[in-house]
């Protein structure tokens, strides 16, 4: 089967930052993918906005640069990165300054749709959008996506929406999620949705619990004094795995559209519990061979930022009362895996005796695993007997929903998450971006936490680089006779 790309309109995207290091790692090279697809118009215009001095043929050889460097097999299979390069301009700008912006306001074209990707710090996150309609460019028309992080606290983000508004209309305003541009999340709502099957046992009554693991096998190396500003619970629980959870727990839509989405993930952000601090386990990784640990990496031999953080939580709803949540991130753990399992209750009574069942997560329980990453990919474990003579043993086996292998060999390579959500971006569509209510709600939820932690003085546990994390993360499921399931690749 082969998929259907439909071409979005012409437009023109001023990239913000467009020489740092996500503009040259996923936007520029999503771009390219997207032009090969045949998605991206001739006609579209691409306008890097940065404050190093350059001008457009500068830039083409830069991004040509970029693309060779973090594709290099694409421009093989795709010759077309030279007409690629021809849709790409530059104007030298200076954020909080004048320079450059009469000259970018003249290179847009009238009635072509507009957007301007914030891929900057977010301390000119304000001073963009300020600018933007200063200098006449901020039509009801033009669209901004803003980058993470969005604040560091309900007040900060509160402030942020507020100058945002001034100059921008809430849909016109895309608050990116990339977590929420991957296949396999949309696939999760396809699944939940598009199938009677799960709904009926999708709830309290049948799930005995969620856990989400985004583990990561790389420290904060080179970012480390920024990264000390933030923690795990800021820089992923916040957002990834608070959106993650959402699109979990959060009741059917009546529609897939933007603001009936968001209206059910915010309920969910809003039912969540208060949580209790021996329900939070903070880490920070430790030395190895030459390796620094993390203080040594953040240059702060007392930092109290935590690189690890599992936590357990709860919801206060009809469906959800009763199961409890468990979150975990970290950074140099033993594997790069993302996963969601939803972990079903046993059966009420085993009609082949104790002896016959096969034990623990993944063992009698049935499973189901949403897996952002390595293999993304939907799996459902399930119990059947053991092959052979030996009696009736029964095994727990993966039913694989392996997508590729039914939609067979000719389906288009999957995009990436930065290049789907920014050709949503040009079609208009909000659904998969965080409206201003759901970010202020996720920091009420995390602030309480975080300053709980400042008044305590509380110190993370110090955990092996490339281990599962502290051993006390192991003892928050232990305590409820439940195990994490395993960090593997
Ligand atoms: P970077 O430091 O590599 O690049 C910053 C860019 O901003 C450069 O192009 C620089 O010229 C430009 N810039 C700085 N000051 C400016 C000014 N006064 N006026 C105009 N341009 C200015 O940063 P990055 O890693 O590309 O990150 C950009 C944004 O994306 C940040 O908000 C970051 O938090 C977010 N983000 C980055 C990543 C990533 O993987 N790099 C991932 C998620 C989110």
């Amino acid at each position: 089967m082969v998929s259907r790309v439909i071409p979005v309109e012409a437009f023109d995207l001023v990239i913000f930052g467009g020489t740092g290091d996500l503009a040259r790692r996923k936007i520029l090279p999503g771009l390219f993918r997207r032009f090969c697809a045949g998605q991206m118009p001739p006609e579209a215009r691409i306008i890097g906005a940065a404050r190093s001095d350059m001008d457009d043929a500068g830039y083409r050889d830069f991004v040509r640069a970029a693309i060779l460097e973090f594709d290099p097999g694409r421009p093989q299979n795709c010759p077309q990165l030279d007409s690629f390069v021809t849709t790409l301009g530059y104007v030298t700008t200076d954020a909080r300054g004048e320079a450059g912006w009469a000259d970018l306001a003249k290179r847009l074209r009238d009635g072509a749709v507009r957007a301007f990707y914030f891929s900057v710090g977010p301390g000119l996150f304000g001073d963009l959008a300020e600018r933007l309609k200063l200098y006449g460019m901020a039509h009801r028309q033009a669209r901004i996506v803003v980058e993470k992080p969005f604040g560091r606290d309900r007040d900060s983000a509160r402030a942020l929406n507020a100058t945002l508004a001034q100059h921008f209309a809430e849909d016109q305003i895309y608050r990116i999620d990339h977590y929420l541009g991957k296949e396999t999340v949309q696939n999760l709502m396809a699944v939940r949705f598009g199938n009677l099957l799960f709904e009926p046992i999708w709830s309290a009554q049948y799930v005995d619990h969620i856990q989400i693991t985004v583990a990561e096998t790389v420290g904060v190396g080179g970012r480390g004094g920024y990264y000390d500003k933030s923690g795990a619970m800021r820089d992923m629980v916040q957002n990834h795995l608070m959106q993650l959870l959402c699109l979990i727990a959060m009741e059917p839509p009546s529609k897939f559209d933007p603001d009936a989405v968001r209206d059910e993930k915010l309920k969910v952000i809003r039912a969540l519990d208060p949580v209790e601090p021996h329900h939070i386990v903070r880490g920070q990784y430790d030395a190895t061979g030459d390796e620094p640990s993390y203080r040594e990496d953040a240059g702060d031999a007392r930092s109290k930022t935590e690189s690890f953080i599992a936590l357990k939580t709860h919801l206060s709803n009809w469906r959800w009362s009763g199961t409890p949540i468990y979150l975990r991130t970290g950074k140099k753990l033993k594997a790069r895996t993302s996963e969601i399992a939803v972990v079903f209750k046993d059966t009420p009574h085993s009609i082949f005796g104790a002896d016959a069942r096969s034990e623990g997560v993944g063992g009698g329980q049935n499973v189901l695993s949403i897996r952002l990453q390595p293999n993304e990919g939907i799996t459902l474990g399930v119990t059947i007997k053991e092959p052979g003579p030996g009696g009736m043993r029964l095994i727990n086996v993966p039913l694989d929903m392996s997508f590729a292998d039914a939609l067979g060999p000719e389906v288009e390579e999957v995009p990436d998450a930065y290049e789907r959500l920014i050709m949503d971006v040009m079609r208009g569509n909000q659904t998969l971006f965080m409206r201003g209510d759901e970010v202020e709600a996720a920091w009420a939820w995390t602030d309480p936490i975080i300053e709980g932690w400042v008044a305590r003085g509380d110190v993370p546990k110090t955990y092996d680089a490339y281990s599962a994390g502290p051993e006390d993360a192991l003892m928050l499921m232990h305590r409820d006779g439940r195990r994490w399931r395993e960090v593997k690749s």
